[in-house]
């Protein structure tokens, strides 16, 4: 199965990406994180989109697209993929489905996590990030165990570079425009659900559960 995790930042795609992780058997391919470790790698590719997330911008679709391209060619994605934070954009979309197409495969299901700006906001203020493991924790919503370090890597916890005030703003504002169209792309297609995100993490977990078994059973 492909699958589609929608949704501004702070939305909940991360985090719901590895809660699926623990019942779907498929990886997590997150754009962002796989920038975050090119750039850790201090790679070209990492340095020229440094650029652009430290603006709350959008990487190029060319440079975002090769990269997923490279990522979901390798064995582990054979059987499908939880996509966080990709596509971002209509070229994104496309190329995709080119992608997948070329494989026999196509998106089979988008969950769009739906939650207001007010709540985006507070999410991205307390957010903290594992740097080994990319696992995201909140101040008040997701404490980790140990305060400051991983559950499980144990080590210190930190705050994006992007999760500034103005940045994040930004980013908010970069998603409805860039973004947003996506869903009313896959909504054209039947591949749509949404979830109400302003719920406690578990609960959005259910929902996106439900969706997975309704969308699989259809498809049976
Ligand atoms: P969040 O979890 O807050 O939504 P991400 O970790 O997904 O943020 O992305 C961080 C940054 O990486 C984005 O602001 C953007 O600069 C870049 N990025 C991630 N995914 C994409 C994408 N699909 N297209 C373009 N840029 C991306
Ligand atoms: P995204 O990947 O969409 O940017 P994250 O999964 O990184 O979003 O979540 C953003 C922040 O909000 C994190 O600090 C996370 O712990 C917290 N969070 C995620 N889902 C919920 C929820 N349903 N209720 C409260 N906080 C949440
Ligand atoms: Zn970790």
């Amino acid at each position: 199965m492909d699958l589609v995790l929608l949704g501004a930042p702070g939305a909940g795609k991360g985090t719901q990406a590895s809660l699926l992780g623990e019942i779907l058997p498929l990886p997590r391919v997150s754009s962002g994180d796989l920038f975050r470790a090119a750039l850790a790698n201090q790679t070209e590719l990492g340095l020229k989109a440094k650029v652009y997330m430290d603006r709350g911008e959008l990487v190029p679709d060319e440079i975002t697209i090769g990269m997923v391209a490279e990522r979901i060619s390798q064995p582990d994605c054979a059987h499908g993929v939880i996509f966080d934070g990709f596509p971002r954009t209509v070229a994104q979309a496309q190329a995709l489905d080119d992608l997948l197409g070329r494989m026999g495969r196509k998106v089979d299901l988008v969950i769009y996590i739906r939650v207001s700006t007010p709540v985006l906001l507070e999410r991205l203020a307390g957010r903290w990030t594992c740097p080994k493991c990319g696992r995201v924790y909140h101040r008040l919503y997701s404490p980790e165990k140990v305060q400051g370090e991983c559950d499980d890597c144990h080590v210190p916890l930190y705050q994006r570079d992007d999760d500034t005030p103005e940045t994040q703003s930004r980013r908010i504002a970069v998603y409805l425009e860039q973004t947003a169209p996506l869903q009313a792309f896959y909504r054209e297609r039947g591949l749509l659900v949404e979830v109400n995100g302003e719920q406690d993490i578990q609960a959005v977990h259910a929902d996106i559960v439900k969706a997975i078994q309704k969308a699989r059973g259809e498809a049976a």
